[in-house]
């Protein structure tokens, strides 16, 4: 049976629920100043709330180097019963400072730091420590590209990533900036002999554009949509006319949901908002309206247990 690796072990991929496809619980980056969080009564606060809206798993996806938080991704899940699978990986150039050695680092050393992660432990401080390993083990592989272009050094991540996903079976999700590139990633991963069904690109929802999606996830790919209550980008009728047009057309098995609460000011906890109650409480009932259970059973509940589970070889 098909396994996911959570923060406190693996479950079986049907035990995984009601998922939030892409959020954050703690991050810390250089390209977001004064928008750290790090507080781990906050992070239960927030995920308890989001559990009693219906709430059943979250893919924190904060990679190597921007303040991942192991042991206190285990305290969350431990105090809130919600499943966590936490990621391993790397982000797109502009998280990392001069000088940080993801930048500098040769590809089997960054695929070796990911393989670590996957297989024996996340490191708690990203290899700036010589710090015991964590008990939490890696979920997911995350990748990075800028907009419009993917660097030099986010191809070399991407390199990385493909060969911890070969090794392991794990899924790779891919942050593209304003969703570009996301024929390009495809391409790149493929090449490095990833299986379409392996890949899910982040934050397409940011070029709400229908057809490229339909294009995209007519290659196999997984997409993920995770702006709503974003108002700021656009209102949450857009993002539900671009979802209702990906089930119109049959892909509605291609999509998942996530709020990418990346910023302290997006949680309640933190005197913000959204909050990471807003999928469940405002967004999903709006979307159930427009179509239906099953769709939403899909989006929430079986394309993140295939998406995430492991593949075996
Ligand atoms: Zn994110």
């Amino acid at each position: 049976m098909a396994e996911i690796v959570t923060v406190l072990g693996p479950i079986r991929a049907e035990e995984l629920g009601v998922t939030d496809a892409h959020d954050h619980l703690f991050l810390r980056s250089p390209a977001l100043k004064g928008q750290e969080f790090d507080d781990l009564d906050k992070a239960v606060e927030e995920v308890s709330n989001a559990a009693t809206g219906g709430l059943r798993a979250v893919v924190e996806v904060t990679p190597i180097g921007l303040g991942r938080r192991p042991a206190k991704l285990r305290a969350v899940a431990t105090a809130t019963g919600v499943h966590i699978v936490a990621a391993t990986g790397y982000h797109r150039d502009a998280h990392y400072e001069e000088g940080h050695w993801v930048r500098g680092a040769p590809v089997e050393l960054l695929a070796e730091r990911i393989l670590a992660d996957l297989r024996q432990g996340m490191h708690p401080d990203d290899w700036l420590t010589d710090a015991q390993l964590d008990s939490a083990r890696a979920g997911v592989i995350k990748a990075g590209a800028s907009y419009q272009r993917i660097s030099a050094l986010e191809e070399r991540r991407l390199i990385a990533a493909a060969a911890g996903s070969r090794e392991t079976g794990a899924p790779i999700l891919v942050h593209t900036e304003i969703g570009t590139c996301g024929h390009e990633i495809v391409d790149l991963l493929t090449r490095e002999g990833i299986k379409a069904d392996r890949i899910i690109l982040a934050h397409l929802d940011r070029n709400p554009d229908l057809e490229l999606h339909r294009e995209i996830a007519d290659r196999g790919v997984r997409l993920e949509y995770d702006t709503p209550g974003r108002i700021k980008y656009r209102p949450d009728s857009q993002l539900l006319d671009l979802i209702a047009g990906m089930v119109e057309s049959g892909h509605h098995s291609a999509v998942m949901l996530g709020l990418d609460l990346g910023r302290r000011d997006y949680f309640r906890a933190y005197a913000g908002g959204p909050g990471l109650t807003y999928l469940m409480e405002t967004f999903v009932p709006r979307l159930r309206s427009r179509i239906g259970d099953d769709a939403v059973q899909k989006i929430l509940v079986d394309t993140p247990a295939q998406a995430f589970a492991m593949a075996t070889a």
